[in-house]
């Protein structure tokens, strides 16, 4: 059996058969199964079960900075640290990636859901992913563009039937320190450099979001919801104060974590898990949770929006039960 418990943010204790930390690139090689799950640190899961079959852990970690002449090229190994990449990389003046501070996870699973925060996505610094495949056993590049980068989502999401195992990241970052300053907390200020933004970013962070070694969670649990001109404008003369933000094409974003704070499941305790008091929308571990006593907490949340706003919240964190990821339906 392989402990899975260092493996999954939540702290859940779970094992699977088999598991395999892959340090290196050959080590691939030697994986003759492809019916695997792959994991980095397991800050966007839920594993509901034991698993039966094998999981491998992302560890290849390198980092190669080149200069070019107007950007850097960096090449990185799907087990570096995103964190620990970006402290790196303004500490080197190198801008970019400094509003992604402090999300928790590895290079290998950033392209996945295309990771964001505070108006950045990593999809647009990302030039190519290369990947094992599982199946075929050949190495595969893919360019930006056939990575289909979309609103945490990627090819690589929407194909998990190819079973592709992210070995090396490469990031295009331009020269110069071009800030995006577009969310509230830091648009109010001006920043002498990458690493004074990074350092605000974190700070922001700190604040809402509890800190997985602390406490055990997955970060955002649920998406937030799109709804069409319609629905909104009846939400809207419901509960005026309803926060939403517009799309290009004419639907709604609305915030998951206020619906969540409006049916009154903010702070809740249900067994050991619970809902973060600073941020609805994040499940946590209060010590010693079961995965079903995470599960049972989303399954009364969920139920509790729908009944107030009629409104069925999708899990952002993929869930995964003994023979692979389910949906929410087959949970
Ligand atoms: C406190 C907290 C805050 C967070 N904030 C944000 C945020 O602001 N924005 C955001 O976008 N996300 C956020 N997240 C979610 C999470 O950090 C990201 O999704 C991160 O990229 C997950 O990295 P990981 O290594 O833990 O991946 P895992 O959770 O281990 O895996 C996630 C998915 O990627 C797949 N995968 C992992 N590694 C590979 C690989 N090498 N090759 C192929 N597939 C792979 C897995 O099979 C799985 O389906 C947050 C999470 C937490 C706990």
């Amino acid at each position: 059996m392989f402990d899975l418990t260092p493996y999954n943010t939540f702290g859940l204790q779970v094992s699977s058969t088999a598991g395999y930390v892959i340090s290196s690139k050959s080590d691939l090689r030697h994986i003759t199964d492809a019916d695997v799950l792959i994991l980095g640190q397991g800050s966007d899961i839920l594993l509901t079960e034991d698993i039966e079959g094998m999981v491998l852990i992302d560890n290849i970690k390198f980092c190669e900075i080149s200069d070019e002449d107007d950007c850097y090229v960096v090449k990185v190994g799907g087990g570096n640290i995103l964190d620990e990449l970006i402290a790196k990389l303004v500490d080197l003046g190198i801008s970019g990636l400094e509003n992604l501070s402090a999300i928790p996870g590895t290079m290998g699973a950033a392209p996945v859901q295309n990771i964001g925060a505070y108006g950045v996505e990593i999809g647009k610094y990302i030039e190519d992913v290369e990947c094992f495949n599982l199946i075929s056993r050949e190495v595969e590049h893919f360019s930006h563009e056939q990575c289909q980068f979309g609103y945490r989502t990627s090819y690589f999401k929407e194909h998990k039937e190819h079973k592709l195992f992210i070995m090396e990241v490469t990031l295009k970052l331009p020269k110069g320190f071009h800030p995006v300053l577009s969310y509230q907390g830091i648009r109010e200020q001006e920043f002498a450099s990458p690493k004074a933004l990074r350092s605000k970013v974190v700070e922001l962070r700190k604040q809402k979001l509890p800190d997985p070694k602390e406490i055990g969670n997955a970060g955002s649990f649920f998406k937030n919801p799109t709804v069409d001109a319609q629905t909104y404008q009846k939400l809207k003369a419901r509960f005026p104060d309803l926060p939403a933000y517009p799309n290009a094409e004419g639907s709604y974003k609305l915030a998951a974590g206020w619906l969540i704070d409006r049916a009154g499941c903010r702070g809740i305790t249900h067994g050991k898990a619970g809902t973060w008091e600073q941020q609805a929308l994040v499940l946590v571990n209060r010590g010693g949770a079961k995965p079903h006593e995470i599960v049972a907490l989303a399954r009364y949340v969920r139920a509790e929006v729908q009944h107030m706003f009629d409104l069925a919240l999708e899990p952002e964190v993929r869930i995964f039960g003994s023979h692979g990821e389910i949906s929410w339906e087959q949970l």
